[in-house]
């Protein structure tokens, strides 16, 4: 009896410290869930687990994308945007490698971590979607009012522009390599500029030096820059922000889509790019506008001899048949692949659908507007945390037309995939085409590797992995033929 009454003993004691050690484990261990499509996601511990130097904080992501076409790199830098009672909060926000948020600015954030001077280490947080109003936070339909602020330092002072010339570049639908006639092209016609150019402003401080913001213009220096031009501009008339640096040097820049800026005319939803007045219409305005519309880089996915692959390299404005890509020209790349076009809002249901039977589908050239099919969005299906979700391959006809007039030889549809598949359902907002004669990296350098990407007439492509197949049957330039099975 005694015996069995120890054991008993013996027996709850151990249960009870394996259960205090599963709590202790559940409460302080790292979880943070990405978001799965639409949903809002949440985190453990919360103000259970953290050290008290911790701090919470709760605002809106502002995001700047800089531009090294150089380098063929670029970088995400987040803010945390907080309206405190004595005015608008801004922290730089740091997160651990692998772990940034993608996303657009204006998506709430809460996170938790350490705040060291104006920069916010972050151990956790939670991004809440969809946005509170797409509306206001993308808005890339209709018109663009857009505000043209150019700049110089003071050693550049003497240099100037006129208001036509910038005119000419930016807003010009006569001239086909500005910025409006190919966001116009692009978007069907369903989006546009307008708007009016300010300045030459000059900044009392020297690039040479490279005093911020004349030198690098970040984000930091928007303030200098709309200051100076606050007097002539009433910002809650624009949306859209381009500051040009008349004679300065320059990386590109701009916020993924709208944020909180702080005007005397009070604070006011804009995107904000800076590129450099050489650059303006050799693509890169328009390139960074893209950013301001909301979308990011147009990547190539490299799976080496295969086509695609789970954990594959990403090369960064590797689509070089996009102009959120890299063409390296002077003037424009192509179109916008369907993955970003479809963000933006420019496709009509009937354009743009998502198959859901086997069969035999065609599609016309995506470059103009038309009443027929042009991009067929095939699912594929995957689990993440014991949950079934979607992702897509966009197929799609690229044809020598309009900003895509340069690429004579394509005979062959294109497939871009989103990154949720890559991510299994983290979106970083990065496009990934796909290459359908692929070369392990020996054999062609890759450049030239990701310009044969197409699946030709003739040619039978199968995805193993979701079980289906596609075969392109007839290209003769005005339509593309498919035949999609084992969906
Ligand atoms: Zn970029």
């Amino acid at each position: 009896m005694v015996k069995k009454r120890n054991f008993l003993f013996f027996f709850i004691s151990a249960l009870v410290a394996v259960l205090i050690f599963v709590v202790i484990f559940l409460i302080t261990s790292e979880n943070i869930l990405q978001s799965p499509g639409n949903k809002e996601v949440s985190i453990n511990g919360i103000g259970s687990s953290l050290e008290k130097t911790n701090v919470q904080l709760k605002g809106s992501l502002a995001i700047i994308i800089i531009d090294d076409f150089e380098n063929r790199i670029s970088e995400t830098v987040y803010y945390i945007q907080i309206e405190e009672s004595d005015g608008l909060k801004e922290y730089q926000l740091i997160f651990k490698k692998g772990k940034e948020p993608g996303g657009i600015s204006g998506q709430e954030i809460d996170a938790i971590g350490k705040l060291e001077g104006e920069k916010f280490f972050v151990e956790e947080y939670n991004l809440y979607t969809p946005l509170k109003d797409p509306n206001i936070n993308i808005g890339a339909i209709g018109v663009q009012k857009t505000a043209v602020i150019l700049y110089n330092d003071r050693t550049h002072k003497d240099e100037r522009l006129t208001k036509e010339e910038v005119w000419h570049k930016v807003f010009n639908l006569s001239y086909n390599q500005s910025i409006n006639s190919y966001i116009k092209e692009i978007s069907y016609n369903k989006t546009w500029l307008e708007g009016d150019v300010f300045g030459v402003y000059t900044l009392p401080c020297d690039a040479r030096k490279r005093d911020p913001p004349c030198y690098s213009g970040g984000w930091e220096g928007r303030e200098a820059i709309m200051d100076i031009a606050d007097p002539d501009i009433y910002f809650p008339n624009y949306s859209r922000i381009i500051a040009i640096p008349v004679n300065i040097c320059c990386v590109g820049f701009s916020t993924i889509g709208k944020s909180i800026v702080q005007t005397e005319d009070g604070r006011v939803f804009l995107s904000y790019l800076k590129v450099g007045w050489a650059d303006i219409d050799r693509g890169t305005g328009s390139h960074e506008f893209g950013h301001s519309l909301g979308v990011m880089h147009a990547n190539d996915y490299e799976c080496g001899e295969k086509v695609v692959e789970d954990n594959c390299e990403t090369l960064e404005y590797g689509d070089g048949f996009d102009q959120m890509g890299q063409c390296f020209d002077i003037k424009h790349c192509g179109h916008f692949n369907p993955v970003h076009k479809e963000f933006l809002g420019f496709f009509d249901n009937f354009t743009l659908m998502k198959i859901e039977d086997d069969g035999i589908y065609r599609i016309v050239p995506y470059e103009l507007l038309s009443n027929n099919l042009q991009v067929l969005k095939i699912p594929v299906t995957y689990i993440l945390n014991w949950h079934e979700n979607s992702s897509y391959f966009y197929l799609y006809y690229r044809q020598p037309i309009g900003f895509d007039s340069r690429y004579s030889n394509l005979s062959g549809v294109m497939i871009n995939i989103d990154s949720t598949l890559v991510y299994y359902g983290r979106r970083d907002g990065k496009s990934r085409l796909l290459d359908f004669s692929p070369h392990s990296d020996n054999e062609v350098p890759q450049r030239e590797d990701s310009n044969d990407v197409v699946l030709r007439k003739g040619e039978r492509y199968v995805n193993d992995r979701y079980g289906f197949s596609i075969e392109v049957l007839e290209e003769n330039g005005e339509y593309a033929e498919v035949s999609i099975q084992g969906l």
